[in-house]
């Protein structure tokens, strides 16, 4: 690490980007690539050929000796397999190459990978194609091509392919409603993402001590410190000198890798932190935050550090997530979700947020799936972190202007006349500078929907799929009403006013942590799924399926694989869990309380011989004893109820829900007890107080 950072001459410089483009490869090679991706047409062999051997003798220059397809299989995370650039040569020697044909297909074999059931096992082989629209890139000495990833018969294997496939639909039926308000420029509509990325950092000695963090990534026992997040000195609070080159250390890695990484400070926990870069396209900001999560981990390594992407690593203190920031874009550069300046912009931003409102309101179940998994269940509906009921805050002053909408009143005093849309009286809208309300779940903050429902470890693809795609939904159908319209201005007025009516029970500006909105959400007949078991049946529901086929963005078997991989994925983990709590108790927890034990009482005899007092140690051998007693069933339980796993795939991930994680709870707070009451000289791991107040 240099102490002088020259930023803008290492950002992007291991990216094969535009810039390298233009001046690496012939104007025409140039032209052809920007054609391919303005048009998402199929580039040609000969053009696909100069791009490779262009990009290979960068990568080489690099420092790269291979080059890998790079891809997001539907595990959540990405996957590689590396290939050397050497071909054999005359006399025993190599030459380096990559050909055209290397550069846009591969064919990485698949059969480890989930499918839902998408590929037989006859036919294991997976392909990957170039994504042109993402930059390849060199790291650790590969060259990297972002790849989409597909079976034999062309089914999505990956997340990028529907992610990609839903920024166009969007698209269109956007550009559908632009055009009814006279916008002849817009060729494209652009999603943009900014992702905050929440994360812990821990010593690399402790966190090897601990065989629950090695296996599952999260602290399965744990007693909870004396001291907590209560005093709410970690937030923003003066970085670790050791976290801060940590961080230093990971800016200049992702700048050199093109990203955008903005914004670094500490989290409400102890230990936690964030990082923010600035938003992009969705699909570059799906590939920046994968690629985000790789480097911390391999960065943090080099800092004797690791870095948990868990969303709940520890009981007690707040879980990790994502911060979705999601909007639309023309490609000239215009957010269509600022509130304009002119009424007829604001008329335009009315149809947008009326369209994500009742998107929202008719599609929350898919949302709140899309966002379901073990780890997150943990935070969701825990009162911490967002509520697992869905809704929307949009503030007080945007809120005014959707209820005098409904109501059909003045939303400025002062103008007495009854607001309409699309004609001169609509006021401007107001930017709103009010603070946000941090226990929405969805919320609108000035410009964009932050959606804050997304594990920290997750990838953001599908929550962006769905958002996409219930937008391009709701767009499309307005489009349907508006194109039909003769009296455009009344059409519009009509339109906004029944869809802000219907769909209000959506908005809600409150405390979305106390239990009246609880109560009240069930009255207003919202979604409250508090567990990814409870919530995943949803998914499949028909209409989620009509939405997701009527738009191309899946086909039916592709969406339904995605159901079995994602409850196949939620047993997998609390078995993995359930089995990693056993062998610690068994191996670890009560040796540790049994041995302190036995010495307590060896004291005691002797000191009973010698005729001295020993309360203390046999109230202490006593309470171990009845905890050690308890663990012990507990364990036997747990063992028990792991044998007698039920039929069907719905039942199974039910049964792990209810039982397992039941049995695991309560197995945890006998071996905490015991941690509570053993010589801290006995316990076999490190403790909540050595990991987080390290
Ligand atoms: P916060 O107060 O939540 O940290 P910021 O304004 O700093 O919010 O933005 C957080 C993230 O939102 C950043 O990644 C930022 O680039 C992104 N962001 C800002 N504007 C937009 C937008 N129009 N669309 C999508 N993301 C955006
Ligand atoms: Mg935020």
């Amino acid at each position: 690490m240099s102490s002088t950072l020259n930023v803008p001459e290492i950002f992007g410089s291991d990216v094969f980007n535009e810039s390298v483009m233009k001046q690496r490869l012939r104007p025409e090679i140039f032209t052809s690539w920007k054609q391919c991706i303005e048009t998402s047409t199929p580039l040609e062999l000969s053009t696909a050929n100069e791009i490779a051997e262009a990009m290979k003798d960068w990568a080489i220059e690099k420092g790269a000796t291979h080059y890998t397809h790079w891809f997001q299989p539907m595990t959540g995370i990405t996957a590689e397999k590396h290939d050397s650039f050497i071909a054999p040569a005359e006399g025993g020697n190599v030459i380096m190459e990559f050909s055209g044909k290397s550069l846009v297909r591969g064919e990485p074999d698949a059969s480890s990978f989930p499918s839902g059931g998408l590929r037989a096992t006859f036919e294991a082989r997976g392909y990957t194609a170039w994504d042109p629209t993402a930059f390849a890139f060199v790291k650790d000495g590969s060259l990297y091509i972002p790849t989409c990833f597909f079976s034999f018969t062309g089914a999505a294997l990956d997340m990028k392919t529907p992610l990609l496939r839903s920024i166009d639909e969007v698209s269109r039926e956007a550009l559908r409603i632009l055009h009814l308000f006279g916008d002849t420029e817009t060729k494209r509509v652009v999603t943009c993402v900014g992702a905050e990325q929440e994360y812990f950092l821990l010593p690399k000695d402790m966190y090897a001590k601990r065989e629950d963090l090695r296996l599952t990534g999260r602290t399965l026992f744990g007693a909870l410190p004396p001291k907590g997040q209560e005093l709410d000195d970690h937030y923003f609070g003066t970085i670790r000198t050791r976290v801060s080159n940590f961080m230093r250390d990971l800016d200049e890695q992702l700048w050199r890798l093109g990203i955008l990484s903005k914004t670094k400070h500490n989290e409400t926990a102890p230990c936690q932190h964030e990082i923010a870069p600035i938003f992009t396209d969705a699909n570059s900001a799906c590939d920046a935050n994968q690629l985000i999560m790789l480097v911390m981990k391999k960065c943090a390594a080099k800092h004797n550090l690791v870095c948990l992407l868990h969303e709940k690593p520890f009981a007690g203190v707040n879980g990790s997530g994502k911060h979705n920031n999601w909007s639309l874009a023309t490609d000239t550069g215009r957010n269509i979700f600022s509130p304009g300046k002119t009424p007829r912009q604001n008329a335009q931003f009315l149809v947008f947020l009326a369209a994500f409102i009742k998107g929202i309101d008719e599609y929350q179940d898919f949302l709140r799936c899309t966002v379901a998994s073990a780890g997150n269940d943990h935070r969701l509906g825990s009162h911490e972190a967002p509520p697992a009921i869905i809704s929307i805050f949009l503030g007080d002053e945007l809120n005014a202007v959707v209820d005098s909408i409904i109501n059909g009143t003045n939303y400025t005093d002062p103008e007495k006349s009854v607001m309409r849309i699309g004609v001169d009286v609509l006021p401007a809208i107001p930017k709103d500078t009010t603070d946000r309300n941090r226990t929405s779940p969805l919320a609108f903050t000035g410009n964009k929907f932050e959606f804050r429902m997304l594990g920290s470890s997750q990838s953001i693809a599908g929550p962006n799929i769905a958002l996409n795609t219930i937008m391009a939904e709701e767009l499309g159908k307005f489009a349907d009403e508006l194109e039909q319209a003769e009296d455009f201005d009344a059409a519009l007025q009509k339109l906004v006013c029944r869809t802000f009516t219907q769909h209000q029970r959506i908005i809600f500006n409150g405390n979305g942590y106390s239990s009246d909105w609880t109560e009240e959400a069930a009255n207003r007949g919202l979604s409250n799924y508090p567990s990814t078991a409870k919530c995943l049946p949803t998914y499949i529901d028909q209409k989620n399926i009509d939405l997701v086929t009527r738009h191309g963005i899946y086909t039916e078997d592709e969406f339904r694989a995605r159901h079995e991989i994602h409850l196949d994925a939620y047993r997998k983990i609390i078995n993995i869990e359930a089995k990693t709590c056993i062998d610690m108790v068994l191996h670890q927890v009560l040796p540790a309380a049994l041995h302190y034990s036995r010495d307590l009482c060896n004291s005691i005899k002797t000191k009973k011989e010698l005729g001295i007092a020993c309360e203390a140690e046999m109230q202490i051998a006593q309470k171990l004893s009845k905890s050690s007693d308890a663990l012990y069933l507990c364990c036997e339980r747990l063992q028990r109820d792991l044998v007698h796993i039920p039929e069907g795939k719905e039942n199974i991930v039910n049964y792990y829900h209810d039982v397992i994680v039941t049995d695991m709870e309560a197995l945890r707070a006998q071996a905490d007890i015991l941690e509570a009451l053993t010589d801290k000289s006995y316990w076999p791991y490190p403790t909540y107080s050595d990991l987080l107040f390290y």
